[in-house]
């Protein structure tokens, strides 16, 4: 099993999933090119994708869902909610959805998905985590609280990509409008570092390998002080082996394969571009 989060930030999120039969993208908030040339990178073609499934209507969850299936007829995989909160926008009128219950899992190939109900400010957004034979990840982005439902679904996953948005301090601190910080930090807003430490450490198992964070705020967050604050969260819990990933809104990140475990022990975290 696979993952490469190919984009994650405010400007678009998409992510590729494979296991040994079938090739997903979670979510396609980046364009139809960029998401073509980012698979090419990895060494996936376009015309290998089997779907793409929607975790919310946020423009960076949904900008390439468009164009994608018109040039490339991929299906598209979503609950009710974001379906209807899509059909209304022009260029997706007339795509034929396959709709998913929330809290029910489903196929696609043999890849087995659940999508949980997360709290954010979209008409029914989900995480998800997907398993096959060969591994079981969690996805859970755009997470206002991570409440008990969200700890309970990412927790015994091999790999994760979980949001850590933003710095509390710096956010404080950040020339913003207060109503832009307060949507940020409400209940349905996005998880700081400090959140996301903190539900990590709490969820973290000896299966956990590696943990991507995605969704980091530009101005009020930066990769090392994020993979930094998490990975001393996770060792001080007891789980010093988990690699932590930072990923990035204008390139791919690391891909996890679940054939290529790390050595036993190995607490050595990758080193992170300026
Ligand atoms: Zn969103
Ligand atoms: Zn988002």
């Amino acid at each position: 099993m696979k993952i490469c989060v190919l984009a994650s930030g405010s400007a678009g999120n998409c992510i590729y999933v494979a296991s040994g039969k079938t090739r997903i993208l979670v979510d396609a908030g980046i364009s139809g090119r960029q998401t073509v040339r980012r698979l090419e990178e990895i060494g996936v073609s376009i015309e290998a994708i089997d779907a793409i499934c929607v975790s919310h209507e946020h423009d960076d969850h949904t900008g390439g869902v468009g164009i994608l299936y018109k040039r490339h007829q991929i299906p598209v995989y979503a609950n009710g909610g974001t379906a209807d909160a899509l059909s209304r926008r022009p260029r997706l009128q007339g795509l034929p959805w396959r709709v998913f219950t929330t809290g029910a899992p489903f196929s696609i190939g043999d890849l087995v998905i659940e999508p949980f109900s997360i709290p954010h400010d979209a008409y029914e957004p989900v995480g998800f985590t997907l398993h096959c034979e060969e591994g079981r990840i969690g996805i859970a982005l755009d997470v206002g609280t991570p409440t008990t439902l969200v700890r309970e679904r990412l927790r015994g996953c091999h790999a994760l990509v979980v949001e850590a948005n933003h710095d509390e301090h710096l956010l404080q601190e950040a020339p913003r409008p207060w109503a832009l910080k307060q949507r940020i930090r409400s209940r349905q807003g996005h998880l700081s570092n400090r959140m996301a430490a903190e539900m990590l450490a709490e969820i973290a198992s000896p299966a956990l390998q590696q943990v991507f964070l995605g969704h980091l705020s530009e101005d009020c967050n930066c990769p090392i002080l994020a993979v930094r604050t998490i990975s001393e969260a996770l060792a001080e819990s007891g789980h010093p082996h988990i690699r932590v990933c930072p990923t990035y809104p204008d390139r791919v990140a690391e891909v996890w394969d679940s054939s290529v475990r790390p050595p036993p022990g190995c607490t050595e975290n990758p080193p992170i571009p300026a």
